[in-house]
């Protein structure tokens, strides 16, 4: 297996309840190395545009205001199938859905505030991380 790398966000309601160490340690104990990080509040603009694929869903307006709320962890996770492996440490979107001992699980609030973003596809990380690393591409 080639080493891939795909995109995480730790979101604002996992940052304002200092989740963040305990969220990458997720990452870094399953083996995926983080290889660029950046602490930051999305502007609207910014989550408007990186969300656009649910821009027709009945939530993309309270998803958007929910993204600019407060500080984002946005990082690149590498390693071997970074995007499946990253995927399943999440778990599903639903955190009462969710399988135990994931980040979701854990410590996602509601399907809303649900602690992490990462990228569903391999094609989808390439395009999340040079929207948001332009210099990693
Ligand atoms: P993900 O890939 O598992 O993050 O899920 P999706 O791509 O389907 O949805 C993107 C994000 O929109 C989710 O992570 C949630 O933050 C939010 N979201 C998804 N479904 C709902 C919903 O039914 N209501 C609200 N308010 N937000 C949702
Ligand atoms: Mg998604």
């Amino acid at each position: 297996m080639t080493k891939q790398r795909t995109l995480s966000i730790i979101k604002p309601d996992a940052t304002s309840r200092n989740l963040v160490g305990k969220i990458l340690s997720h990452f870094e104990e399953a083996g995926l190395t983080i290889v660029a990080a950046r602490m930051m509040t999305l502007t609207p603009e910014q989550a408007g545009q990186f969300y656009i694929i649910h821009k027709d869903r009945p939530f993309y307006g309270e998803l958007i205001d929910y993204m600019v709320s407060g500080r984002a962890l946005v990082s690149v996770l590498e390693g071997d199938d970074a995007v499946n492996l990253n995927r399943k440490l999440m778990g599903a979107t639903d955190p009462k859905k969710a399988d135990a001992g994931t980040i979701r699980n854990l410590y996602a609030e509601s399907i809303a505030a649900n602690a992490v973003h990462g990228s569903d596809s391999a094609e989808n990380a390439a395009t999340e991380i040079k929207f948001f690393f332009p210099e990693l591409a």
